[in-house]
């Protein structure tokens, strides 16, 4: 169990949910996953409740993860999801920059409850900072009514941002029209699901991944 009192350097420690090496269901091509734990948003019908809370869960430093990207050598990006990477700013930048001064195309998608114009408007340095990182920004909280059961996305509110030419092509179709699919990772205690779920996923199977 984490010492709640310990202090922790924010900017060279992440406080992970959960992470995944090899992906291709959360991004173009094969990709590293980071969940991070915590989020100060509630949306109803949230799809990572238990990683929405705000506590610490796996604290690991910046430089060990950056060196387990780097050893990943097939992946061409990472996504960053949760949780809210906007709410750990300093080591999510930290994390990206570190990998790419070896790779410097290394690719960043970021999803965040929070929209494009928030982070513009509230002009946090720090997470602004990230912003300048990332490749595409999927933006805003999810809203389960308007979950249209396609693509990298929970709810057709959520927008896809190409902050940079990188995934010009394909473009946001990728992300908004394909149909949803899921991996499943065997992890020691049970299976992670990787991507976002389709409607109508066998509830005994949502029964055994996080929630
Ligand atoms: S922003 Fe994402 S993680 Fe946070 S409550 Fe909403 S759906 Fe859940």
């Amino acid at each position: 169990m984490p010492d709640m009192t310990e202090k922790v350097d924010k900017a060279r420690t992440l406080n992970l949910a959960a992470h995944c090496r090899q992906t291709r269901a959360l991004g173009p091509g094969l990709r590293y996953a980071l969940w991070v734990q915590g989020c100060h948003f509630d949306c109803p019908g949230c799809l990572a409740a238990d990683w929405r809370v705000r506590r610490r869960n796996r604290l690991i430093a910046v430089e060990t993860l950056a060196r387990d990207i780097m050893s990943t050598l097939e992946v061409e990006g990472l996504t960053l999801s949760g949780g809210e990477p906007m709410l750990q700013p300093l080591a999510c930048r930290r994390l990206i920059e570190q990998v790419r001064v070896q790779r410097p195309g290394f690719t960043l998608v970021l999803y965040t409850g929070f929209t494009l114009e928030e982070l513009q408007i509230q002009g946090h340095p720090e997470r602004l900072a990230l912003l300048a990182q990332v490749d595409v920004l999927i933006d805003g909280r999810y809203q389960a009514e308007y979950n249209d059961n396609r693509g990298l996305r929970g709810s057709s509110n959520q927008r896809v941002h190409l902050l940079t030419d990188a995934y010009r092509e394909p473009g946001t179709s990728y992300f908004i029209e394909p149909a949803r699919r899921v991996e499943l990772h065997p992890r020691p205690e049970d299976l992670l699901m990787v991507g976002i779920p389709p409607l109508g996923l066998d509830p005994a199977l949502r029964e055994v991944l996080p929630q």
